[in-house]
């Protein structure tokens, strides 16, 4: 049992490999986390919601690395690095960034290196997920510059330096977005849909923060594979809609090739919205603080202000718009960030 009240709350959903028409056996997996995460239905927003079921899917509680939807994806990519004979994992982000800690993390797991190259200067204080990542060991280069990119240039320089001292080091694209790691959401999918008729509901909607894309190209490949016929709407945190779409697109095709299907996935299927970045990425938003506030004041749940608290505010805008005032179950996909709220100075508005 986990969570509180109501059937589902209740964390023994059937098993995940039930009916599987998912093969994944000819990928290595290194398995981090005990799966599923819990369902848990939440109340008190029917002022939005109007009656319609909200379903939060808590993969914030991942029982590993301090959890969050990196870590599906990270148990495929340390399976391959590991089948590889790497020693040494080099990934890269922005320093507060969840993809950087879950991949020190795992590193630390399996006994190999960690190096996280950040962009910008070295921050003063040390804190949130930067800190986490020390604790966990990691190695860390800073490239001094603004520019996002200067990122993947430096990992290539470490990779160079590591393999000329003989080592053997494994990239892994900035933020984690690679095909190897949307395989971790496909299966997310099928673990979804096994609690979903365990527990006799079927959301018409999944709802989720994109924001390199590997999450929400996993969830339109899983259902694509699985039939199911939910429709998946992301709010973008970072990217232009445009670019997301075609980030996802891209790693959907590249997932489905390493699984040996020829599926058409859509570029008209990748719904995408717009309007809840607000200042920029990783910058609060007045509406996602405010959602976090109010969820958990109601509900005992944490949002984070880069990714969740911005989509949920995004979802319950669109809501109370009546958008979804015709469905009876929305599904929303809590994936993670905690590590954030310490550290983005959060305002609270009463
Ligand atoms: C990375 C991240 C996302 C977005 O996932 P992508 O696969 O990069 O789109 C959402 N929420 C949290 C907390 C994350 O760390």
């Amino acid at each position: 049992m986990c969570g509180h009240g109501g059937a589902l709350s209740e964390c023994k959903g059937a098993k995940v490999t039930q009916n599987s028409k998912l093969d994944v056996g000819h990928l290595k997996r290194q398995h981090l986390a005990n799966f599923p995460t819990c369902l848990t239905a939440i109340h008190g927003f029917d002022e939005n919601l109007n009656g319609t079921e909200l379903l939060i899917k808590r993969d914030d509680l991942i029982d590993f690395g301090f959890g969050g939807n990196k870590v599906r994806g990270l148990e495929f990519i340390l399976g391959d690095a590991k089948q590889k004979g790497a020693d040494t994992l080099i990934t890269g982000a922005g320093v507060l960034s969840n993809h950087v800690r879950a991949t020190a993390a795992a590193a630390a797991y399996a006994g190999l290196g960690m190096v996280a190259v950040y962009w910008g200067e070295e921050p003063k204080k040390c804190e949130g997920n930067h800190l986490l990542s020390r604790i966990l060991g990691a190695e860390m280069h800073f490239t001094g510059s603004s520019d996002r990119s200067s990122v993947d240039r430096h990992m290539e320089k470490v990779a160079e330096d590591l393999r000329r001292a003989g080592r053997h080091p494994y990239c892994i694209p900035r933020g984690g977005a690679c095909a190897l790691g949307v395989i971790g959401h496909i299966l997310a999918v099928e673990e979804v849909a096994v609690q979903c008729r365990a527990f006799k509901t079927a959301p018409e909607r999944v709802i989720l923060a994109v924001g390199s894309g590997s999450t929400m190209a996993g969830w339109i490949l899983g259902s694509q594979i699985l039939g199911l016929d939910w429709q998946i709407e992301g709010y973008t945190v970072s990217r232009s809609v445009e670019e997301v779409r075609v980030q996802v697109h891209r790693l959907a095709l590249e997932a489905a090739k390493i699984l040996g299907l020829d599926l058409p996935v859509s570029n008209q299927n990748i719904v995408i919205h717009d309007g809840v970045i607000g200042e920029g990425y990783g910058i609060p938003s007045p509406e996602g603080q405010r959602a976090i506030v109010a969820v958990a004041r109601r509900q005992g749940i944490f949002f984070d202000p880069t990714y969740t608290g911005k989509a949920f505010a995004g979802m319950m805008k669109d809501a109370a718009r009546g958008r979804f005032s015709d469905l009876k179950s929305i599904l929303f996909l809590h994936t993670g960030g905690a590590p954030s709220i310490f550290t983005s100075g959060i305002e609270i508005f009463h």
